[in-house]
C-alpha cells in the first residue's frame, strides 16, 4: 500500500537565509494570469464563515471570501452586493451543480462576483463535468471558474480539462468533517496537495481541509499549493455568521459546523440524512483582522526559515522530512502537555 502523509506527519528544513526583515518577503499569489492577491488565504463557502462580513475584510487583508450558497438566489446576490458596497473589490461565491446553479451564477456575476466556485463534495463526478460545461457557456472566459474538491492528480487534471481555472485540493481532511469515517474514503490533504502539484496544467491548487496553523499553510504552499482554504481557522470571529453565546462559566463560543452536518441539513433543507460533517462550539475570538494579521506573519516567518522571497522561490527550494511521534510532541508547545 502506498504511504502518505499529512501535515503533522512532515517538518521543513531551516535553510540558509540572506533575509534581513519579513518585509522583503512577498507573499501574493495569482489566482488566475489577471488576478493577484497579497495574502494567498481564501475563506471557505461555509453558512458559519462566509457572508458579506468576512468576505468584505478578507479583500481588504489581500485574500478572497467565497460567500455560501445555503440561501435563496436573490439573498445571495444581496450578499454579493453589499460585500461590494462594504469595499469589497474581488469577491467569489459558491454555487451547486444541479438545480439553480446557472441561474445563480449569472446573478452573482451581474451583481459584481468574478470569481465562481462550483462547491460539491465529490468533485470528480459527471455533474461537475457537466456544470463546468453550462456555467463555461453561460458566463464567457472573462469569469473565474474554480471547482473542486478533488483529491487525485487524475480528478484534478479532469476538472482542468472540464474548464476549471482552479481546483480546490482535499477530501476528508476538514476540521469539521466526517467523510473518511462516515464512507471510509480520502486521502490526507498534504498527500493530495504533493500528487496534484506533479501536473502540467496551469490551473491553480487550493489547498482545503484540515489547516489549522500558519505553519500548516507554509507546509501547503511549499508543497505546491497557490492558495489555501480555510474555515476553522476563522470560524468563532466577529465577521463569522451567528449569534456570540454565552456559556456558564462566562465563556463566549460561536457555532461552526460542516455543511453536510445534520445541524446545517436542517437549517437549509429542513431535513437531514447521511450526514458527513458536524456541528461544533468554537471559542469566540474577536476581529478576523488580528488572525489575518498574525497569518500573513507568520507565512512570512516561514518564507525566510527556508531563505527565499517569495512562494515560487518556496516551491522550488522547500525541503521536506519526515517527524516522528516523538518529534511531533517535541514540536507542539509541550510545556502545556507537561504534568
Ligand atoms: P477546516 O479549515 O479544516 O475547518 O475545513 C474547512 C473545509 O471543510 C471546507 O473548505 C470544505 O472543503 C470542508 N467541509 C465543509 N463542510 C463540510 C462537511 O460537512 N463535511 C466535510 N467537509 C466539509
Amino acid at each position: 500500500m502506498e504511504q502518505t502523509y499529512s501535515f503533522d506527519d512532515v517538518l521543513l528544513v531551516p535553510q540558509y537565509s540572506r533575509i534581513e526583515s519579513r518585509s522583503e518577503i512577498d507573499i501574493a499569489s495569482m489566482l488566475d494570469s489577471k488576478s493577484k492577491f497579497e495574502l494567498p488565504v481564501i475563506s471557505s463557502p461555509m453558512d458559519t464563515v462566509t457572508e458579506s462580513a468576512m468576505a468584505s475584510i478578507l479583500c481588504k487583508a489581500g485574500g478572497l471570501g467565497i460567500l455560501h450558497r445555503y440561501n435563496s438566489v436573490s439573498e445571495q446576490s444581496l450578499m454579493a452586493k453589499e460585500s461590494i458596497s462594504h469595499g469589497a473589490t474581488s469577491l467569489a461565491a459558491a454555487v451547486g451543480a444541479t438545480g439553480d446553479y446557472v441561474e445563480r451564477a449569472m446573478a452573482l456575476c451581474d451583481a459584481g462576483t468574478r470569481f465562481i466556485c462550483v462547491d460539491i463534495a465529490h468533485g470528480h463526478h459527471l455533474l461537475m463535468r457537466t456544470a463546468l460545461r453550462n456555467l463555461r457557456s453561460a458566463l464567457g472566459s472573462d469569469i473565474h471558474i474554480m471547482a473542486g474538491n478533488v483529491a487525485t492528480l487524475g480528478a484534478f487534471e479532469d476538472l482542468a480539462d472540464w474548464g476549471a481555472d482552479s481546483v480546490r485540493v482535499g477530501i476528508g481532511g476538514g476540521s469539521i468533517c466526517s467523510t473518511r469515517i462516515v464512507t471510509g474514503h480520502g486521502i490526507p490533504t498534504l498527500q493530495s496537495i504533493l500528487d496534484c502539484a506533479r501536473t502540467s496544467y496551469d490551473t491553480k491548487i487550493i489547498a482545503d481541509g484540515g489547516i489549522k496553523t500558519s505553519g500548516d499553510i507554509v507546509k501547503a504552499l511549499a508543497a505546491g499549493a497557490d492558495f489555501v482554504m480555510v474555515g476553522s481557522m476563522l470560524a468563532g470571529t466577529n465577521e463569522t455568521p451567528g449569534e456570540v453565546l454565552h456559556g456558564s462559566d462566562g465563556q463566549k463560543f460561536k457555532e461552526y459546523r460542516g455543511m453536510a452536518s445534520r445541524e446545517a441539513q436542517r437549517s437549509w433543507r429542513g431535513k437531514s440524512s447521511s450526514p458527513e460533517g458536524v456541528s461544533a462550539m468554537v471559542p469566540y475570538r474577536g476581529p478576523v483582522e488580528d488572525i489575518l494579521k498574525d497569518l500573513a506573519g507568520g507565512i512570512r516567518s516561514g518564507l525566510s526559515y527556508t531563505g527565499v522571497r517569495n512562494i515560487g522561490e518556496l516551491q522550488s527550494r522547500a525541503r521536506f522530512i519526515l517527524q516522528s511521534s516523538a518529534s511531533q510532541l517535541e514540536s507542539s508547545t509541550h510545556i502545556l502537555w507537561r504534568k
